[in-house]
């Protein structure tokens, strides 16, 4: 592909922004009207709660349905995705800058706010904008931070599925892309399972909404993240069964202790005394869970998901570095993401945070990190 015809295939048609703009639509209306279990947030800093309607699940089940109709009746295309990948990428990158704008700029109209969740104006205005300088906007009572992670995750199974449609319509179906599209739905049909374990999690808690956030979730996830879907489109893989029966395997080890470990630490806050794997929980200052996954590695959980993501790329054989590009993202944010946390948590729960890494010295890898 030339230049010029990258150009003018990745230029957002109006089908495009149509498209973007509706599944978001669908997703705020939806997102508001349907049934879900609210499930209150952590405290914030300043004694307030916010409260989450996590209908993920629902909404997801139901959009996936009405394509289905959509493209049993021929309403639509089902490889309408597919075939518009970079013209949707762009849009949503176009999207994702003009909303950033303008949360920086309601976000600096309100710095005047009494509240102690102010906006947090560094006074570099590419700074500021970049990582943001509100924790929690919303936007007509949507919370856009949880909305957008939704939009990213649900975006992912889409552009999936309409990969799967493409690779069916031109006969290229292989046991590999089989294998991807399976591990890849478990896994974001379990996060919209588990929705409300993300109320908690760093994200949410921590992180401002600039452009670093509504990029990772709006277009990172989403078209990144797809990346051996597309890529399974175009190249042929010969796969045994011996390295199906492995990639099976790490999928399944990396899953388990992705969710047990999150799990766990889920429980664990809401229950400090309950039984971790059958025994009493081993607890550190009373705050801190030091058993199970926790008392591993101080972030099993990491080590889980990049077991899974590994588990994603196995499909597509070794002959290229390319689909492998998630996996190694991943790797390079989780270390950045544990040095983050492990200084927060240091300045949290101060010296009973040096005694949990004397207890469990393992960052993310036991014996190696
Ligand atoms: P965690 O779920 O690991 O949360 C870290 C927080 O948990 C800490 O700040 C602390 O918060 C609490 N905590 C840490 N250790 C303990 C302990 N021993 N006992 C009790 N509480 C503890 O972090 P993330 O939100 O970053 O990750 C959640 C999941 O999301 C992970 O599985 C991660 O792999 C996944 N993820 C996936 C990404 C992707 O792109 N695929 C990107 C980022 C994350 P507190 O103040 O509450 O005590």
């Amino acid at each position: 592909m030339n230049v010029e015809d990258l150009l003018r295939s990745s230029t957002p048609s109006w089908n495009s922004i149509g498209l973007l703009l509706s599944y978001f639509a669908y997703l705020a209306v939806a997102g508001s009207v349907l049934p879900g279990r609210i499930v209150p947030g952590v405290i914030l800093s300043d004694g307030t709660q916010i409260n989450y309607r996590c209908n993920g699940l629902l909404l997801l089940t139901l959009l996936v349905f009405l394509l289905g109709i959509g493209g049993w009746t021929d309403l639509l295309s089902l490889t309408e995705v597919a075939d518009r990948g970079l013209e949707l990428f762009t849009a949503a990158l176009i999207f994702s800058i003009f909303v950033t704008l303008a949360l920086h700029i309601e976000g600096c109209r309100s710095r005047d706010k009494s509240s102690s969740l102010k906006p947090h104006l560094s006074g570099n205005l590419i700074h500021d904008w970049w990582f943001g300088i509100q924790l929690n906007p919303h936007f007509m009572q949507i919370d856009l931070k949880f909305f957008f992670v939704r939009a990213g995750m649900m975006g992912w199974l889409l552009i999936n599925l309409s990969v799967l449609a493409k690779s069916i319509q031109q006969a290229s179906i292989s046991p590999s892309m089989i294998l991807y599209q399976i591990f890849c739905g478990l896994y974001i049909l379990d996060y919209f399972f588990h929705e409300e374990y993300m109320t908690s999690t760093w994200d949410i808690i921590a992180e401002r909404l600039g452009f670093m956030l509504a990029f990772g979730d709006l277009v990172f996830i989403p078209f990144t993240f797809s990346i051996q879907g597309w890529w399974l489109l175009k190249n042929k893989v010969e796969i045994t069964t011996t390295a199906i029966i492995i990639n099976c395997l790490v999928f399944l080890i990396g899953y388990t202790i992705f969710r047990g470990s999150n799990k766990q630490k889920h429980v664990f806050k809401k229950n400090p005394n309950a039984p971790i794997w059958g025994k009493p929980p081993k607890l550190v200052g009373g705050k801190l869970l030091a058993s199970g996954y926790w008392g591993i590695a101080r972030h099993s959980n990491y080590l889980g998901d990049l077991l899974v993501a590994v588990s994603f790329s196995l499909p597509c054989g070794t002959s290229s570095a390319v689909p492998y590009f998630y996996p190694m993202y991943l790797l390079i944010l989780l270390i950045w993401r544990e040095r983050r946390d492990e200084a927060r948590c240091a300045h949290k729960y101060k010296q009973i945070w040096g005694e949990y890494r004397r207890q469990v010295p393992w960052r993310i890898f036991p014996f190696i990190y």
